[in-house]
């Protein structure tokens, strides 16, 4: 064996059994599972940890060149995070892009989405409040093929960030990825706040017309305003007639976004119910200046990619969104250097925690981060069986804790003792140790 994993409790998913257990590991690949093992190259001592199978982000991005665009995957590995998907909410970038940049530093194995509002901008659909005509949705639909025929995992959409995408636009789209086995669409919906359950329901139609797999991004952030119940409800029945949507949360009670976004257009406070008040500026210049209307007014004219954090949701819709059965946590991570919201480096151990807290054993919690995902993104993953790819993170029950915060995102969480990636050790109590040796996963 080249690395043994000895006398940890290994954490498994889909039966939900916590064995004491020896995972030995040859060439990349779980070779034994069980008690005994041969004796490894390298010993890692797991007793009193837990083994987990390493966990899988669904909802990242991976798109913004500002400072080390690195670190944000860097933030995921350090919470156990071996597997991450890119590009959502309309935003990511043309598959060409994403394989150079990922092969210059593979932190990660990752996949990639191909972003709506990136298609759209590439064929001059610039303004966010107008449709595409049907000249420019004809060139996207060919941009869109080509991607997926790349590999893309599938296609996202920002709605609320361009709130002049027409349903014309979206089913065409649609239609495309529906002619690709295993891809899905992502939806950043239309609307959050009290607008939220009328934008829940057009992304339930856009799976129900095209027959596509629709993944509604970040449920609680959109809907923890009163609204979380509902749309749970609405997921429930769409999915109880066949319709194939799913959805992931972060467990954090405030969203971020861009100051210059159209969710801050005039408007927002009736929408999610708080003011100024709530907001704080994360990134850049007005990093943490008080908001009066004229700084607000002044800072989305002046730096509006600056990241706006709102601190606006309902923490126990929040976790309701969570606690579904069906969900899956995902970080929803995103930098702009190494200044942003905190999820970007303790969402895992913030989620997973939640879940412990409500009451579900260590594999009923941790299922939301490893195999169910995968099963959300038609992944080989998320458990530790013989043969299956060698990915996994050790970790200490009693101290496997977020430590990142608003105002000092990117702290690293506690009780990590080793992630394996790939059969190689990626990081050894909290530090990241090796060269980087992430896989790029393209879709078959
Ligand atoms: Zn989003």
């Amino acid at each position: 064996m080249d690395i043994v994993v000895r006398n940890g409790t290994v954490i498994d998913p889909v039966s939900l059994n916590e064995t004491r257990a020896d995972v030995g590991i040859r060439n990349g690949i779980f070779a034994f599972v069980g008690e005994g093992a041969p004796k490894g190259s390298l010993e890692l001592d797991a007793s009193g940890s837990l083994v987990l199978p390493g966990l899988i982000d669904t909802h990242m991005h991976f798109e913004h060149r500002v400072g080390d665009p690195y670190t944000v995957l860097r933030s995921l590995l350090l919470q156990g995070v071996t597997t991450a998907f890119a590009g959502h909410c309309g935003e990511g970038v043309m598959m060409k892009e994403y394989k150079e940049w990922f092969s210059q530093n593979p932190v990660l194995n990752m996949g990639f989405m191909t972003g709506a509002s990136t298609l759209r901008r590439a064929v001059g659909a610039e303004d966010r409040y107008s449709p595409a005509n049907s000249g420019q949705i004809s060139i996207m639909e060919g941009l869109l093929e080509e991607n997926l025929r790349e590999g893309a995992r599938g296609l996202s959409f920002g709605l609320e960030y361009a709130p002049g995408t027409s349903w014309e636009e979206l089913s065409r789209l649609a239609r495309v990825v529906s002619r690709f086995s295993h891809r899905l669409i992502s939806i950043h919906i239309r609307s959050d706040g009290h607008q939220s359950p009328a934008a829940v329901a057009e992304a339930i139609n856009v799976a129900r017309e095209s027959g596509v797999r629709v993944q509604i991004s970040h449920l609680g952030s959109m809907t923890a305003f009163g609204h979380s119940g509902e749309a749970l409800d609405m997921i429930e029945k769409a999915r109880g007639e066949g319709v194939d949507v799913t959805f992931d949360v972060y467990p954090y009670y405030a969203f971020a976004a861009r100051i210059g976004s159209a969710v801050y257009d005039p408007g927002f406070e009736e929408r999610l119910g708080k003011g100024l008040e709530s907001l704080e500026v994360s990134t850049g210049k007005y990093k943490g200046v008080p908001l009066t209307p004229e700084v607000f007014a002044r800072a989305r004219e002046e730096d509006p990619d600056a990241y706006v954090i709102a601190h606006v949701m309902n923490p126990r819709e929040v976790d309701m969104c969570l606690l579904h059965p069906d969900s899956a946590i995902a970080s929803d991570a995103v930098l702009r250097g190494d200044e942003g919201h905190p999820r970007a480096a303790g969402t895992f151990p913030m989620g997973i925690g939640i879940l412990r807290n409500a009451g579900l054993s260590w594999p009923e919690a941790v299922r939301h981060a490893t195999s169910r995902p995968a099963e959300m993104m038609w992944h080989k993953g998320g458990r530790i069986v013989e043969g299956a790819n060698a990915e996994l993170v050790v970790i200490d029950p009693d101290s496997y804790e977020d430590r990142g915060r608003f105002g000092a995102p990117l702290v690293a969480p506690g009780g990590v003792k080793w992630v394996i990636l790939n059969g190689d050790v990626a990081v050894e109590e909290g530090e990241i140790v090796g060269s980087p040796n992430g896989q790029i996963l393209l879709a078959e």
